[in-house]
């Protein structure tokens, strides 16, 4: 692929690669932000002792924390108990602010997979979450943004070490993609490459060094990162 996707298309350059003679990298690094959802599934927030909040929980995560597919989840010396969360991500393809819900499609330039790994521990000591959740290497995405897809109704799964941990879908999100995305615009100024995690189904559970977890989700492919301590 040529140039930059979100300004000038998608451009194929015609010269074909092996998949196991690259190194992919991120598809997306963004400009300015990932805007977190918390416990937009009620069973995940039921899991953790916690009630279904009565609008989109937001939190933020640095461009920082990204790393592409295969790359090392490297776990911080400050937490015993990092946490797997797999999770739609939303990829924003133009500039936007308090957009519509009939006008989200206009705004969305793809969908990919994402580890929103969480520092349980520090989650709950900290109060605020920028540690517990922003943490370098705390946001794999990848393998790529696929740009059709009908997101109702989407399996989001999540393998450790190739045991099944979650097996959810899109429609038990509380709040669907977009209303999701007009709620996050009224607070902020959208770029093109922000991300949108939409929040993670039931079943999350901590990671350890030399584990290795996949998130695969239905119409898009299975994201696979190693953790090391
Ligand atoms: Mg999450």
């Amino acid at each position: 692929m040529n140039g930059d996707p979100f300004y000038s298309g998608i451009q194929l350059t015609g010269v074909r690669h092996k998949l196991e003679d690259v190194r992919l990298l991120a598809p997306v690094i963004p400009r300015s932000k990932i805007v977190g959802i918390g416990r937009n599934f009620a069973e995940h927030a039921k899991e953790l002792g916690n009630e279904v909040p009565p609008a989109p929980l937001m939190f933020l995560k640095p461009n920082t924390s990204v790393i592409g597919p295969g790359d090392p989840i490297v776990l911080p010396s400050f937490s015993e108990a990092v946490s797997f969360e797999s999770e739609l991500a939303v990829v924003i393809g133009r500039i936007c602010k308090d957009v519509p819900i009939e006008r989200v499609d206009d705004v969305i330039f793809g969908y990919t997979c994402a580890n929103d790994l969480t520092a349980r521990d520090v989650q709950k000591t900290d109060n605020q979450w920028a540690r517990a959740k922003g943490f370098d290497t705390s946001c794999p995405l990848g393998p790529w943004i696929e740009t059709e897809l009908d997101t109702e109704d989407l399996a989001v799964r999540g393998r450790l070490d190739g045991e099944i941990k979650q097996d959810g879908s899109t429609s038990q999100m509380i709040w669907g993609v977009r209303e999701l995305v007009a709620y996050v615009s009224q607070a902020f100024t959208l770029l093109p490459g922000d991300i949108i995690l939409t929040g993670t189904p039931s079943g999350v559970g901590l990671i350890s060094d030399g584990q290795r977890y996949e998130v695969e989700i239905e119409g898009i492919g299975t994201l696979s990162n190693p953790a090391r301590r």
